[in-house]
């Protein structure tokens, strides 16, 4: 924990309060400007922080709402002089939250232990098996290739939480409040879970991943598949801040992987390529499995050019998260017209979707407001590539899976 403090003084200590990421960071107007939920406010509380909690204090304040709320879309790091991220200080803060060294709302501690101890009893934060594996129905794969085609479930589980997140909107706290107390009291009602997915919706998601498994499959890829048995990355447990949960639940992701003889994971969105390439390194010492995105196995010949214009609406993740990867936005500008939005490349605006669960109003304002961005260029089509993105704009402005346009380019 110390190293913790160590580095969240480090950080907040360079802030010169000049506000320039205030300027950008999502969640701030959504949160009626209450600089708190800025970028510089977390980093001014942060500062604080790391001073009483360097000296032994325990925070009675609940400032966890400002830490929880923040996207971690590193907006504010493009605009920083001081070359700082609030949204690193988010992450540390979290962890601290979680070590108890400051008060937080005992409801989100509900939904987060809710999340956490579903997600290592049932290798899944809804409990879900079999519906992850539907998609998969009928397709070949190659039971002993090294080659493993990892969807983490991250699309399947789309439908489920956007549903939990409309619940949220119209019941308010009450709602999360109940199912957290109902879960975590009886584990296995998580199982209800199941009945939340709207089936237009399942079958949107499901189809995605065939598209992805058929652009691999026309490039050649000889893949393997883990149904039932595919574990979810782990994602939430690492960004609600439960540190040792994410390391031990990571070492037996690492472990299932190995024991089936998989040496390369090609993943299909970037939150798992994120989480899997740069976070599992750090915890789990042995791991040297090759982590790819699925588009770097693309073979680029199957594709042709298809007429109309598209805007793209890149993650953050992408832009800001994976350095320097391009490929997306090189691969959709071979086979169409590409017309990007005013906030574009390092500078393209977050969905809201990370704030989904917790914080359906700031999400849906955010959502909302990149929805109008995108309608405005008047192109044809939107494409984008990350089951969170898809789902959140998806509520606001009609958005397809580069996979999927992708697939409607090769048949042309
Ligand atoms: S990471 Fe994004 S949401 Fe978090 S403080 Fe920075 S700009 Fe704001
Ligand atoms: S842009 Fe950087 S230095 Fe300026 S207030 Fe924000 S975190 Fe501090």
């Amino acid at each position: 924990m110390m190293e913790e403090i160590k580095r969240l003084t480090e950080v907040a200590d360079k802030c010169i309060n000049c506000g320039f990421c205030e300027s950008v960071c999502p969640t701030y107007a959504p949160a009626e400007f209450i600089s708190s939920f800025s970028a510089r406010g977390r980093m001014l509380i942060g500062k604080e922080l790391s001073k009483e909690i360097a000296v032994g204090k325990r925070i009675s304040k609940d400032v966890s709402d400002y830490y929880y709320s923040c996207l971690g879309c590193n907006a504010c790091l493009q605009v920083c002089p001081a070359k700082i991220n609030a949204g690193e200080v988010s992450d540390l803060v979290r962890k601290l939250v979680v070590e108890g060294k400051t008060s937080e709302s005992k409801q989100r501690k509900m939904i987060a232990e809710m999340i956490v101890h579903t997600t290592m009893k049932y290798n899944n934060p809804l409990g879900l098996k079999k519906e992850l594996a539907l998609w998969a129905r009928g397709l070949s794969f190659f039971d002993d290739s090294p080659i493993l085609f990892y969807t983490g479930g991250m699309y399947q589980m789309m439908p489920y939480s956007q549903t939990l997140s409309d619940l949220q909107i119209r019941f308010g706290s009450f709602f999360s409040s109940a199912m957290a107390r109902l879960f975590n009291r009886f584990l296995f009602a998580i199982k209800v879970s199941k009945l939340l997915g709207k089936k237009s919706e399942v079958d949107k998601y499901n189809s995605t991943l065939k598209d992805i498994y058929t652009l691999l499959s026309n490039s050649g890829v000889k893949l393997s598949y883990l149904w039932e048995d595919e574990p979810y990355p782990g994602t939430f447990i690492n960004d609600l801040g439960y540190t040792q949960e994410f390391k031990s639940y990571a070492s037996r992701v690492t472990e299932l992987f190995k024991s089936k003889g998989i040496r390369e994971i090609v993943v299909v969105d970037p939150h798992t390529y994120q989480l899997m390439k740069y976070e599992y390194p750090k915890v789990v010492p042995e791991f040297d499995l090759k982590v790819t995105y699925y588009l770097d196995k693309l073979d680029r010949g199957i594709l042709k050019r298809r007429a109309g214009s598209v805007t793209y609406h890149e993650p953050c993740l992408i832009a800001r998260g994976i350095e320097n990867y391009e490929i997306p936005f090189e691969i959709l500008n071979s086979v169409a017209k590409v017309k990007l939005p005013r906030r574009n490349g390092k500078n393209t605006s977050c969905c809201g979707g990370p704030d989904g669960l917790l914080f359906p109003s700031i999400a849906k304002k955010i959502s909302e407001e990149r929805s109008r961005e995108l309608k405005r260029e008047k192109s044809d089509r939107i494409v984008s590539l990350c089951p969170i993105c898809i789902s959140h704009l998806g509520v606001n402005v009609e958005i397809t899976d580069l996979s999927t346009f992708l697939i409607e380019a090769t048949n042309h």
